[in-house]
């Protein structure tokens, strides 16, 4: 019988770790779920990084997460990987399986399970701003969710084209590329458009160069950026008659799904969010 003072133990391994609140949103599931765990929020730098893998084995954690700039250079200290981080070709979470560090890919699917009980993408053109690490998550998992059609509008043509050259290769829909000249308009037949640029982090002025008369009513807009939680660019959005996902949903969806791979259990997404709300206030 356990005397209990053993935890289990997950994480976060990144460099900076300071700003990130993915500790406090995690271990509120924890305690709001009367579990043992913990969730230990590690400073690591690239130097450090097979090292920290290591020493998680050996402690027998039974997960952690991965943050900038580790998601990709990860890859190469783990057992294997799940779908999505092998078509995304990048690791946010790791979970230890029969003994083995399996990579998984969330940011994705944390955005889906806040963008689907709003509007099912499943045969919409969706407009992503940005190519960058959230852009590739969020595309394939789009992707795999069955939109029809994907425009990527990204600052520099080169990673929005091998974006594209990703998504195609993940599944067979439809990708035009196009280029962001100053102010970018959106098509008439967008459902979705998605800010996954870093416009907006820590700025809740900073402008994504959007043309404000192509946002209508009916149109989704959301925003990966999760601090400040309420961007200029959803302000506007919302100004416009739009539907508005903040950055706060895919943040918690995916703390969701880590604690769901780790332990098992569904967690309280609403315990999670209002963490984060008190952390961001
Ligand atoms: P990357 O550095 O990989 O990509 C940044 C993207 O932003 C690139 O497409 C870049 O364009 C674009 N960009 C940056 N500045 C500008 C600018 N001034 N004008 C036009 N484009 C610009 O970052 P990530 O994709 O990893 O992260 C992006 C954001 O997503 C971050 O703010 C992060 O906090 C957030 N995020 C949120 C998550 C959540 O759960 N809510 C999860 C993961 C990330 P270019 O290629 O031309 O440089």
């Amino acid at each position: 019988m356990s005397s209990g003072f053993k935890a289990e133990l997950t994480g976060s391994f990144s460099t900076p770790c300071d700003d990130n609140p993915t500790v406090a949103m995690v271990e509120a599931a924890y305690r709001h779920h009367g579990l043992p765990w913990r969730y230990i929020n590690a400073e690591v730098r690239p130097a450090g990084l097979a090292a920290a893998v290591a020493g998680a084995r050996a402690m027998g954690w039974r997960g952690f997460n991965l943050s900038m700039p580790h998601k990709v250079a990860v890859i190469e200290h783990l057992d294997g990987l799940g779908e999505s981080a092998r078509l995304i070709q990048a690791v946010n979470c790791v979970v230890c399986r029969d003994g083995n560090f399996i990579g998984e890919n969330t940011d994705g699917k944390g955005f889906l399970s806040s963008l689907v009980p709003i509007r099912d993408p499943r045969g919409t053109h969706v407009m992503l701003l940005g190519a960058g690490g959230a852009a590739r998550a969020i595309a394939v998992e789009l992707a795999l969710a069955g939109v029809a059609r994907l425009t990527i509008v990204n600052r520099s043509p080169d990673r929005a084209e091998g974006l594209a050259r990703l998504v195609r290769a993940a599944r067979p829909i439809e990708v035009a590329v196009a280029d962001w000249p100053g102010m970018v308009a959106v098509p008439g037949d967008a459902a979705v458009l998605v800010n996954c640029t870093s416009i907006g982090l820590g700025d809740a002025t900073a402008h994504v160069p959007v043309a404000l008369e192509s946002l209508r009513p009916g149109l989704i807009v959301a925003d990966v950026i999760p601090n400040p939680p309420q961007t200029r660019f959803l302000r506007e959005a919302r100004s416009a008659g739009c539907t508005t996902l903040d950055g706060l949903g895919m943040l918690v969806g995916q703390g969701v799904l880590g604690v769901k791979y780790w332990t098992g259990i569904d967690a309280e997404p609403g315990v999670m969010r209002a963490t984060l709300e008190e952390v961001f206030a």
